[in-house]
């Protein structure tokens, strides 16, 4: 049943609770605006209230993966360890979600199914799966990039008898998993952290593995009292740092050389460096990792030779050697996952050579075997960056929707806005640096862009913004050349939609840099919201203002 009345308008609907709903509640109330925001889940948190599987982590240092927007928050809050869990992430953004009192404006347990922009009234109204509609003059999807789950579609599964899991949908209660055989399915930056943690509970664990990947030991610890003390006594010069570097994290150091110009003995020191530090950083020792091949081959090298270290069966270290040019899929960072395949309950199943063909109630079907597991998880990813925006019917009242406007790949200007769907926001949306940056700077970047905006909208009795189609059209052009001269736009990878079957293929993020990004955001707005028109809705249908 449809509810219409007074209590259901708003100023701006927001879709989705993580870091970018709740950071946008807080900054639309500061204005003034009336919100109200959507959340799937029953708490704060998006990806971190979602992905609570064992070994869940962020491979951003947490005191850069954190809100800077008010400095008694950053001082006050206390990071365990260098890289926080899963658990503790979620612990903070509640404290945020308590401290700035957001809960009371956000309905939790909502999915959103619909969102239509009526032209004639000049505001989006937003239906629930439970059938309740809202209606404001804005709307915003805050829905993350990651979170719609790709499972893999096995003939057979509905048979399984046994627990199966996505690692995205992970259950609150612990899963014990003491006694089981059980199936890990994908190696990704998520299968990687949880294979180790199963590994240490399961009777016998399979991994299936279609592509070996690249992992740098992440290197976690109890954060340092010493580095904690150090960046919030300079937190802002830090924060600074972080949205004008490349990638939104003040603690890499721009690289100035190619990996060809420094003797073989400097270049090895330099990984070496990385590779004892940790984390995701590797790639980013030299300026050309990721944009020339032979860089990128001395690289690659470089870490297979120390992954191969580790592992104890050369049959199995030859299968988990990646065989593509690293960092053109997302590096993974990991602890203790190729030490993982030296324990006898574990064995590693190449699932490239003979893909898994069919599940039985126990059992899980190669072409060349059967596997018998009592329960099965699948790390096997998402329907990135897009999914999320297509799985909610949006568009206009007799107009154009998303999903015809996005059929062959997604369009967007800036990430923040798609020409024909009016005073609709996206946070970190395609085209924009997103998950090729400390996603938090991005967010914080997007939503400060977009509150901005609407503060100036405001203040000049403005209320209808569109994105232009030719600044649309240039933007893309601009993502694409960018990404054609990295090796990433050549990879089969989530970044380019590879991961899912019938998907348009395409580089979807922006590959240009979180400084030069924001710099350009902020360019766009001084010049008058270049390539948006901002109107009256009068204007907007034509008639006189
Ligand atoms: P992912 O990187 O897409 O990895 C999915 C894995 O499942 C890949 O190994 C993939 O193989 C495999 N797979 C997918 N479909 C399959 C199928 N039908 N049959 C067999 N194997 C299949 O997903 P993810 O590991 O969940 O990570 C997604 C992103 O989330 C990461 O790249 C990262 O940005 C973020 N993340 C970050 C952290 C962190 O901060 N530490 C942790 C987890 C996730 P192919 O490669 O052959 O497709």
């Amino acid at each position: 049943m449809s509810v219409e009345n007074n209590d259901q308008h708003y100023d701006v609907l927001v879709v989705g609770a993580g870091f970018a709903g709740l950071y946008l509640l807080h900054r639309l109330r500061a204005q003034g605006m009336r919100v109200k925001v959507f959340e799937a889940g029953d708490d704060v948190g998006g990806t971190w209230y979602w992905n609570r599987y064992p070994g869940a982590r962020c491979d951003v240092e947490s005191l850069e993966y954190s809100f800077s927007f008010s400095e008694e928050l950053q001082q006050e809050w206390k990071w365990s360890e260098r890289y926080a869990g899963q658990p503790e992430i979620l612990r903070y953004l509640q404290h945020v979600a308590d401290r700035f009192d957001l809960r009371r404006d956000v309905l939790f347990n909502t999915r959103v199914a619909r969102a239509r922009f009526s032209p004639a009234r000049n505001e989006w109204t937003v239906n629930t799966e439970a059938g309740e509609q809202y209606r404001a003059r804005y709307c915003v999807m805050a829905t993350g990039n990651l979170s719609k789950a790709s499972v893999p579609d096995i003939p057979g599964i509905e048979s399984f008898k046994g627990r199966w899991f996505h690692t995205s949908a992970w259950p609150k209660e612990p899963v014990d998993f003491t006694g089981l055989r059980v199936g890990v399915v994908g190696t990704g930056s998520t299968g990687i952290q949880l294979v180790p943690r199963v590994a240490e509970q399961a009777r016998h664990l399979y991994v299936f593995q279609r592509t070996a990947n690249y992992c740098i030991p992440l290197r976690n610890g109890p954060q340092d009292a010493g580095i904690e003390r150090d960046v919030k006594g300079r937190y802002a010069a830090v924060r600074k740092q972080a949205r004008e570097s490349p990638s939104g994290v003040a603690g890499f150091n721009v690289p100035t050389q190619s990996v060809l110009e420094v003797r073989p003995e400097e270049r090895e020191a330099a990984f070496e460096r990385r590779w004892n530090w940790g984390g995701i950083g590797l790639t980013r020792a030299f300026n050309d990792v990721l944009f020339n091949e032979e860089s990128n081959r001395i690289a690659s090298e470089y870490v297979k030779r120390k992954m191969r270290e580790v592992v104890k069966d050369p049959k199995v270290a030859d299968a988990l050697t990646p065989t593509y040019p690293i960092g053109t899929k997302r590096l993974c960072a990991d602890t203790g996952y190729f030490q993982a395949f030296n324990r006898d309950n574990v064995t590693l199943v190449d699932i490239r050579r003979s893909p898994i063909r069919a599940m039985g109630p126990h059992s899980v079907e190669t072409g060349e075997a059967t596997y018998e597991v009592d329960a099965l998880i699948f790390a096997t990813g998402f329907d990135a960056m897009t999914g999320t925006l297509l799985a909610i019917d949006i568009g206009v009242e007799n107009g154009p929707t998303l999903r015809s406007l996005w059929a062959d790949g997604p369009h967007a200007y800036l990430g923040l806005m798609v020409a024909g769907l009016p005073n609709l926001f996206m946070v970190t949306g395609p085209g924009s640096p997103s998950v090729l940056s400390n996603v938090v700077v991005s967010i914080e970047q997007h939503v400060e862009w977009i509150t901005n905006c609407l503060a100036h909208m405001q203040e000049r009795g403005l209320d209808h913004i569109e994105a232009l189609a030719d600044a649309q059209q240039t933007w893309g052009d601009h993502v694409n050349e960018v990404a054609g001269r990295s090796l990433l736009a050549k990879a089969s990878s989530w970044y380019t939609g590879a991961n899912i079957p019938g998907k348009p293929r395409g580089f979807i993020p922006y590959m240009g840099g979180v400084g030069a990004f924001r710099a350009h955001c902020d360019e766009v707005a001084r010049n008058g919201y270049q390539g948006f028109a901002l109107s009256t809705a009068r204007q907007a249908q034509g008639s006189p203002a």
